[in-house]
């Protein structure tokens, strides 16, 4: 990975942070989670969105420390076996530490 790359990669992470961040903080989300009437439909949409909240949050986590990763040494090189993930890989799945060998092995 070249320096213009790692550029272009901190881009998009930061870019997909904003994102996750704008998506994880509507205002009053839960406000009516308690209310008797909601009916079974709310109740299932709002238990799909806690889960898409989990996830979402798991891959903000994983964003931030991929940023800081691509500052360090290792930067762009698999958690698992040190070999280089390819550009491409990072730039369509950022919260990644894994080379595809490796991900599919696991
Ligand atoms: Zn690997």
């Amino acid at each position: 990975m070249n320096d213009r790359q790692r550029d272009a990669l901190k881009q998009l992470m930061r870019t997909r942070i904003n994102e996750i961040e704008g998506f994880l903080s509507p205002t009053g989300e839960n406000s009516d989670l308690d209310d008797e009437s909601a009916n079974l439909d709310q109740k299932i949409a709002s238990a799909v969105s806690s889960q898409v909240s989990q996830n979402e949050k798991r891959e903000l986590a994983l964003i931030r420390n991929n940023l800081q990763w691509l500052d360090s040494e290792d930067a762009g090189y698999c958690h698992q076996c040190s070999g280089e993930i390819p550009f491409a890989r990072l730039q369509a799945v950022p919260a990644t530490r894994l080379c595809i060998g490796c991900a599919e092995r696991s």
